[in-house]
């Protein structure tokens, strides 16, 4: 499962940052073309966190709505999928300027 390596990810970048810390709550940004499922991220979490510093913490997913720019015409628009096209000018040189991000935004230790 893809959720599994990325939360294993997720819980070593907040218990080396910890400090030995308990870590109570984790915010994490997690945007809409990324192929996450926040349900099965929130299960591994809770499965991966035990016995580590992370154990309890409350887990946020924060949504990034998916946004991409055109290189033709310089247009920016929410995308609905990687191969969306520019809704102005119909091209297909899209840059995705938000939507793929998977970090730890914030968390809070005791
Ligand atoms: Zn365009």
């Amino acid at each position: 499962m893809h959720e599994l390596s990325l939360t294993q990810g997720v819980i070593e970048i907040c218990e080396s940052s910890a400090g030995g810390r308990r870590v109570t709550a984790v915010v994490l940004e997690v945007g809409e073309l990324s192929s996450v499922v926040p349900e099965a991220l929130e299960f591994c979490f809770e499965a991966c966190s035990k016995g580590t510093l992370l154990e309890g913490a409350r887990l946020v997913i924060e949504r990034i709505p998916a946004k991409g720019k055109c290189q033709d015409c310089s247009n920016e628009f929410p995308l609905r999928s990687y191969f969306n096209s520019c809704p102005s000018c119909a091209g297909h040189q899209v840059t995705i300027i938000s939507g793929e991000e998977l970090r730890v935004k914030e968390m809070e230790v005791d």
